[in-house]
């Protein structure tokens, strides 16, 4: 994943990216930003090196230098969602910088009222002089706490902002949506891909539910490393079988779901039987004895959308299938042919 640093870190970033981007007279500009991001989180030393020969040549980048490193080493995937992020990111930068600036010439001008109360006490003796100087200095420092309290309940606002921004840009560039071990989707790319076709309508689609049967003993007799081996076989055989023919995920540690648009359940049911006979015949090996592991199956619960029934209903009943699947003996196919909510 690109983005891991934790909200704290984030505001971190933030708060270094700030004067760097003023000492190297960077427009203070998103894009400028999301440059100076990836420079100081470490992320990106391709940019890291660049930059630096950069300024190692300049000392003040001018917009054009940061559009080149932009393009070259930060470009995002989705255009129209890095644009309007880039609004957004240049709203929080500048609602910081505002808020920021006040802070600092109120600091500044409570230093000057200082040197001016010094001065004073140095002078007055009267008590009731004394009494008023005092009084006066009470109100300014109160004064200037309520704004330095009102710049830090602004920057934590802020830190959060950055956080959902931090999650968008996984987003925009796919990285929080795919599953690292197979390439397929996570679940959360998967129900990102649904709420996107499910704008359209889910009428004619089915969903097909694939869950590799007593892993746990693959796992124990042979170790995790081989585990995941067979995760990826069979996450193999899902993506040869079903080719384009919807979003594939791994929603679970040795679980699989696949949304088959305009498929009816016998169409499903179909294609869940020639996955079920493709993973069956694959065989896998130990890479130290070059021992097969002996057969790996998996069971499958499958159903089709009922009128106007809800995403979520339809898995429930897709999963429920896959109970029945296992509970008569596993490496088979269960179809749920009832309405929505009606399966046994
Ligand atoms: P069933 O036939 O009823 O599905 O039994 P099962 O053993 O496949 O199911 P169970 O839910 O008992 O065990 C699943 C195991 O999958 C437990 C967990 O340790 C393992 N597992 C989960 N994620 C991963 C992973 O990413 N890699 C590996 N190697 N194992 C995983
Ligand atoms: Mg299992
Ligand atoms: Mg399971």
């Amino acid at each position: 994943m690109r983005y891991k640093e934790s909200r704290e870190q984030s505001a971190e970033l933030l708060r270094m990216v700030l004067p760097l981007m003023g000492r190297h007279a960077a427009g203070f500009h998103p894009l400028s930003y999301a440059v100076w991001y990836e420079y100081v989180s470490g992320l990106n030393p391709g940019l890291r090196a660049a930059l630096d020969a950069r300024v190692a040549q300049t000392t003040n980048l001018t917009d054009r230098d940061m559009e080149a490193l932009f393009d070259a080493h930060v470009a995002m995937r989705d255009i129209e969602s890095s644009a309007r992020m880039r609004v957004e990111i240049a709203r929080l930068v500048e609602d910081v910088d505002g808020v920021a600036c006040e802070a600092d010439q109120e600091v500044q001008q409570y230093g000057t009222e200082l040197d001016g109360y010094r001065q004073r006490l140095q002078q007055e003796t009267a008590r009731e002089t004394l009494h008023k100087v005092v009084e006066s200095l009470l109100d300014n420092t109160s004064r200037v706490r309520d704004k330095t309290e009102m710049f830090h309940e602004h920057l934590k606002k802020s830190s959060e902002e950055v956080e959902r921004l931090r999650e968008e840009l996984e987003l925009v560039q796919g990285l929080a949506l795919c599953d690292p071990l197979t390439g397929l989707l996570n679940r959360r790319g998967f129900d990102h891909q649904i709420q996107r076709l499910c704008n359209g309508s889910l009428q004619g689609c089915s969903v097909l539910i694939a869950d590799i049967d007593h892993f746990k003993a693959i796992n124990d007799a042979h170790g995790h490393l081989l585990g995941d081996k067979v995760i990826i076989a069979v996450a193999n055989v899902l993506r040869g079988c079903a080719g384009e023919r919807g979003p594939i995920a791994r929603i679970g540690g040795e679980e699989f779901a696949l949304l088959l648009s305009h498929t009816s359940a016998a169409g499903a049911a179909e294609l869940a039987e020639r996955i079920r006979a493709s993973v069956e015949r694959g065989k896998i090996r130990r890479a130290d004895t070059d021992e097969s592991i002996g057969n790996v199956t998996v069971s499958i619960g499958v159903a089709s959308c009922a009128a106007t029934e809800q995403f979520e209903s339809m898995l429930a009943r897709a999963d429920r299938a896959l109970y029945q699947s296992k509970t008569a003996g596993r490496n088979r196919v269960s179809i749920s042919d009832r309405a929505a909510g009606a399966i046994a």
